[in-house]
């Protein structure tokens, strides 16, 4: 017994020893740079101008009807007003009527260029919040250290801080090597099959073949990620696939005096049921697992231990993550009951019940896997079908190892000095997925700085951007062309 007893001890000391091992020889992945001194912007002006932009109503409204046309042609006829020395350096092109393609010609063709992205595009107010607003949505005004509407987080002001950066980079006679594309699209918040995925086309007609694409996704989340009080700059290295279900069930309709024991609504909220009580499997993989590894060494001991060693933690880690919402939505396909339709009148049983669930798709998962995990899930009752628009499978991983990483990685350095940078793996969607065949190098970021109880501003309700933080973003576009495709100044 004493020998058993000794064994066991022995080997509880050495997995401890491991385990302890691991956590303390973590390697950080962060990169150090001297900070840039020598990029002033004028915040404020170039607040105001980010503030007219946001005036235009540039909603994109459900299936891509109706497009606001006034509204479009209005801000691209600002944007050429705004940004006068943008207008006569770039070429501009026009596609798919409302996108907007800009290239900078580089010095030096043989090198190969770079494509900054935004979107032109809005969500539209949810009735009923119009009086929430604290400016009204398309006001655009400047108030109490922050510009206000829709679009001054998503995404106008991306659009606008790519050309308040080159245009202050134009002023100071800046004259890039890399051509560089800006592409704006303006169909985003309803897939971008228009927009980005014409200007994709185009580009792939032209042979255009980026070394780095940069859009809209990531951010600087502040207090956000547990353990660790620094700032962390989320770049998003991959995102997850979309797909929405239809679920049908049909039933003998009739009095409601005789009912079976299951009717058509039955069936479907018991089919839902067993979704939401059978989820898709976990994995701790590819970006998600990345980023573990480079926030890691930014943590405290403990939490340290658990990611420095999830070869023993995954399972229990998992399980942890599966109770916060965020969080289970970087380890697994999630589901979501999002539609449920049924029913005309209280005393009469409907034929027909019909409900949709939207799964985000983890890379590594697909949307043939989906659909095979809910017929199976479901049964033989339902009849189960992919709807609408929008299917994407998740996308492939971007390199956190390649230099257009670092490129990023470096300019953050130089501008946000004391911020952790860290691979993300990305739950919503962007442009991205039209051009991920032109580039293995794309990449979702934008340096906006956000608490959590900022996130519920981003489609909602007082959207808005602070001016500082405004000018912190146009420095970083500015930087980081600086960096990645010119020489000074
Ligand atoms: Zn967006």
């Amino acid at each position: 017994m004493k020998r058993v007893l000794a064994a066991v001890g022995l080997v509880v000391a050495v997995l401890l020893a491991v385990l302890v091992l691991r956590a303390a020889t973590v390697k950080s992945h962060q990169l150090q740079a001297a900070p840039v001194k020598d990029l002033a912007i004028d915040a404020r002006a170039a607040a105001e101008r980010l503030a007219g932009a946001i005036r235009f109503p540039t909603v994109s409204h459900e299936n891509g009807q109706n497009v606001e046309r006034v509204a479009f042609l209005g801000l691209h006829e600002y944007l050429q007003r705004s940004f006068p020395r943008v207008h006569a350096a770039l070429t501009r092109e026009t596609v798919a009527d409302y996108s907007l393609l800009y290239t900078w010609k580089g010095s030096n063709p043989s090198l190969a260029p770079i494509l900054l992205m935004s979107h032109q595009d809005v969500v539209p107010v949810e009735p009923g919040t119009e009086k929430d607003w604290t400016h009204p949505t398309f006001s655009g005004l400047i108030d109490g250290g922050y510009v206000w509407g829709r679009g001054a987080l998503d995404d106008k002001v991306g659009v606008l801080a790519i050309l308040e950066a080159a245009e202050t980079l134009l002023a100071r006679g800046f004259q890039p090597q890399r051509t560089v594309y800006f592409a704006f699209g303006h169909d985003e918040e309803v897939g971008g099959h228009q927009g980005a995925a014409a200007i994709a086309a185009l580009l792939a007609r032209r042979g255009v073949r980026p070394e780095l694409i940069l859009d809209e996704g990531g951010l600087i989340a502040e207090g956000m990620v547990q353990g660790i009080e620094k700032p962390v700059a989320l770049i998003g290295t991959a995102e997850k696939g979309y797909v929405s279900v239809e679920l049908v069930a049909e039933a003998a309709g009739g009095h409601s005096s005789m009912p079976p024991r299951h009717g058509a609504i039955g069936k479907v909220a018991e089919a839902i049921e067993k979704l939401e009580d059978h989820p898709m499997p976990a994995h701790i993989e590819g970006a998600t697992k990345r980023s573990f590894e480079y926030l890691a060494p930014e943590m405290p001991f403990v939490p340290r231990l658990v990611l420095a060693n999830l070869w023993l933690f995954a399972p229990a880690a998992e399980r942890q993550f599966a109770a916060d919402p965020a969080a289970n939505a970087r380890i697994r396909t999630t589901t979501a009951a999002t539609v449920f339709q049924a029913g005309i009148k209280e005393n009469v049983l409907p034929h027909r019940a019909r409900a949709v669930v939207n799964f985000r798709i983890l890379p590594g998962d697909s949307i043939a896997g989906v659909l095979r995990h809910v017929r199976e899930t479901v049964g033989p009752e339902i009849r189960v079908s992919a709807t609408g628009v929008t299917k994407t499978e998740p996308s492939p991983e971007s390199p956190d190892s390649a230099p257009e990483f670092a490129l990023l990685q470096r300019t953050l350095a130089q501008l946000f000095p004391g911020t952790v940078v860290s691979p993300n793996l990305l739950s919503g969607g962007t442009d991205t997925k039209h051009y991920l065949g032109l580039s293995h190098n794309v990449y979702r970021f934008l340096p906006i700085r956000m608490h959590a109880e900022d996130l519920a501003r981003l489609h909602g309700t007082n959207e808005r951007v602070g001016v500082e933080n405004y000018g912190e973003i146009v420095r970083f576009y500015a930087q980081l062309l600086r960096n990645g495709v010119g020489t000074t100044p």
